[in-house]
């Protein structure tokens, strides 16, 4: 087949999304991601060019943008914009998270909604892909103007959402609270208890168990599989994550349990070396229930910890790097220092947080496994997917039970990825392993159901 067959000319396609989709940086790195392993695919399978999936999986079925108002505690009125992006339904209804951050653009949600399709995909669950957010900003708001702000952008969103149809949950920015919020509008306005349309909720009230630390403890089972693959383990390992949010704290408190030693991460005051290992209850003191910074975290615990402000974890060597935080917050200068310091694995927390140059950086390196978030992530959806599977039987399962299940998946997508990418000529390549697998399970639902 010629490159130039349409569907098959990867080059020509990522223009084209390129210039039907001007400003949104993020959505084209992730697409040129996804793209750079498919070509011998699409070679191979001419029946996908013919269907044009690529140029269906890149264009979302549905975008929803709409304006939430809202009044602060001092009575003055905010406008903000909110969105929700179904990006593909092949393999069920709409996934994925909703970030609140004042960062978010329309881009953004689409670069989140597009990763969240291959991801789903990798968990062998039935769950499609979709993001939503809006440009809010929760930090130093009172509980009472995240309520309205939530109540606001419910009033509009509940009509598009439901357990067959999308189904919300957290993101950067939404935890615990805000489902809280996002729920009770949801009831209050369907006048049903519909609890399989969001996940995320509190556990004695449809939440699944686990919900809350699997992103976290699910990239940490992925490490010990990716580890283990080369005949190690975690026991004695030194680990830098960064970021100091639900995924990073979650992921501290499970490499410790495994016997690793955790001694750096950061928020948006800058970077803590802790050198006999990270507090964990003072950090989740500060972080999640002050809602504090790592300033007072640094201040508090004393001793040796330093806090280097308006800095990255990145030069603290380290064996095991889990950036957690957000996209691109990761360049090929750290990757490189990483690799100078002896980094052995790399594992993605967050949802793109290496740039294209420094993945370069790690997969050039012989000693250094890097797993994209689109694989290593995959538990906090796929635990998302078991409270849908919980609510719909009105039957909730136990924390072990959970934890076994998420522990199972992450089993899974790793071999998943091992072995796509072994069939393919990409030996050791989680990039192509995820990438490719994730694209031949949904293209192969989008061929089956037809041009739709
Ligand atoms: N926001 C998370 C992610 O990036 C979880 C999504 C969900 O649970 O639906 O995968």
């Amino acid at each position: 087949m010629s490159p130039t067959t349409p569907g098959t000319d990867l080059d020509a396609l990522v223009e084209d999304v390129e210039s039907r989709n001007p400003g949104e940086p993020e959505f084209h790195q992730a697409v040129r991601d996804v793209l750079r392993p498919l070509g011998p695919v699409l070679e191979a399978h001419p029946e996908y060019a013919r269907a044009r999936i690529l140029e269906r999986l890149v264009e979302p079925e549905r975008q929803i943008i709409f304006r939430v108002p809202w009044v602060d505690d001092d009575g003055d009125v905010h406008v903000q914009r909110a969105m929700r992006v179904g990006f593909n339904s092949a393999l069920g209804p709409y996934k994925g998270g909703t970030r609140f951050h004042p960062a978010v653009t329309l881009g953004t949600i689409k670069f989140l909604g597009f990763e969240q399709v291959f991801k789903n995909a990798l968990t062998g669950l039935a769950i499609g892909g979709g993001k939503g957010g809006a440009d809010f900003d929760p930090k130093g708001r009172s509980d009472d103007e995240v309520m309205r702000f939530c109540q606001s952008l419910m009033t509009e969103l509940y009509r598009h959402i439901g357990p067959d149809q999308d189904v919300p949950a957290g993101d950067a920015g939404v935890a615990a609270r805000e489902i809280g919020f996002l729920f009770g509008q949801y009831k209050r306005i369907t006048g049903t208890y519909g609890a399989g349309a969001l996940t995320g909720k509190g556990t004695g009230w449809g939440g699944a168990e686990v919900r809350t630390e699997a992103t976290g403890y699910g990239l940490v089972y992925f490490v010990r599989e990716m580890l283990s693959a080369r005949y190690e383990d975690l026991e004695g390992r030194t680990v830098v994550v960064s970021g100091a949010g639900n995924v990073s704290i979650f992921a501290i408190e499970q490499a410790q349990r495994l016997g690793a030693n955790v001694i750096g991460c950061s928020d948006s005051s800058g970077a803590i070396h802790d050198p006999a290992g990270i507090d964990l209850e003072l950090l989740k003191t500060v972080k999640l229930d002050e809602r504090g910074s790592l300033a007072d975290y640094a201040e508090r615990r004393g001793g040796d910890v330093a806090l280097k402000e308006d800095a990255t974890p990145w030069d603290i060597p380290c064996e095991i790097a889990l950036p957690c935080a957000t996209q691109n917050e990761l360049d090929a200068k750290d990757a490189k220092k990483l690799v100078k310091h002896g980094v052995k694995v790399v594992a993605e927390g967050a949802n793109m947080p290496c740039t294209d140059d420094a993945i370069a950086v790690f997969q050039g390196a012989d000693e250094v496994a890097y797993a994209p978030g689109k694989a290593s992530n995959a538990g906090g959806v796929a635990v998302s997917a078991f409270e849908m599977e919980q609510n719909a039987s009105r039957h909730g399962w136990s924390f072990e039970q959970s934890d076994e299940r998420l522990q199972a998946t992450m089993k899974q997508i790793h071999e998943t990825c091992r072995r796509t990418a072994a069939e393919h000529d990409h030996e050791g390549d989680y990039v192509a392993g995820a990438n490719i697998a994730g694209f031949l399970r949904v293209a192969d639902a989008m061929l089956a159901q037809g041009v739709v």
